[in-house]
């Protein structure tokens, strides 16, 4: 008998198929689908990773249709959507392929005194500059220039120098750490 799998799909709410070059598959079969945000829906997921032994992984979820596809986006950007019978519209890129989730920008909002310009300030570089013209009057031109090591030291306004975790425990040299500093001291625009 042969197995009619656009049917198959198509006739179940819910039902998704992905899959990728090396021979992965990510299926989603609605067991119980509520499309509205306020209710979780609930899922049979079932993997198939050739690269990752033993590569066959079958669950149930209970989750929001929107985190499913939050899901989707994170962990299968680049594979291709061969079917999608989920609520919200497929996020795929022309070639059929699953898309990440868009980045978005953050904005630095100075605590103290509003001003948006964020800098982040290195300790111990080396600068290295090329010298363009030497004139026999001691005037030197400089051309372009090179830094090398050095760490980050702190993340600092531009405007007034308010240094982000300073307030805190202790000041922030991590980009990461600086974005999510951002996230939950200063208010974003959506
Ligand atoms: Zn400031």
């Amino acid at each position: 008998m042969d197995f009619d799998l656009d049917n198959f799909c198509e006739s179940e709410c819910g039902n998704t198929w992905l899959s990728s070059e090396s021979g992965g598959n990510y299926i989603l079969i609605g067991l119980n689908i509520n499309d509205n945000d306020s209710e979780t829906s609930q899922f049979l997921e079932i993997s198939i990773l050739p690269e990752n032994y033993p590569g066959l992984n079958v669950c149930t979820v209970t989750e929001y249709v929107k985190n499913m596809i939050d899901h989707i986006q994170e962990r299968y950007e680049g594979w291709n959507c061969r079917k999608w019978n989920l609520s919200v519209e497929v996020p795929v890129n022309e070639n059929g392929e699953i898309v990440g989730k868009p980045v978005k920008e953050l904005q630095f909002t100075c605590p103290n005194c509003k001003n948006h310009n964020l800098e982040e300030i290195m300790s111990n570089v080396s600068v290295a500059s090329e010298i363009s013209t030497i004139r026999d009057d001691g005037d030197i031109d400089y051309g372009e220039q090179t830094n090398e090591d050095g760490s980050v030291s702190q993340y600092q306004c531009m405007s007034c120098g308010y240094i982000i975790g300073q307030d805190e425990k202790e000041l922030i040299t991590d980009h990461i750490d600086m974005v999510n500093w951002i996230k939950s001291h200063c208010p974003q625009e959506d």
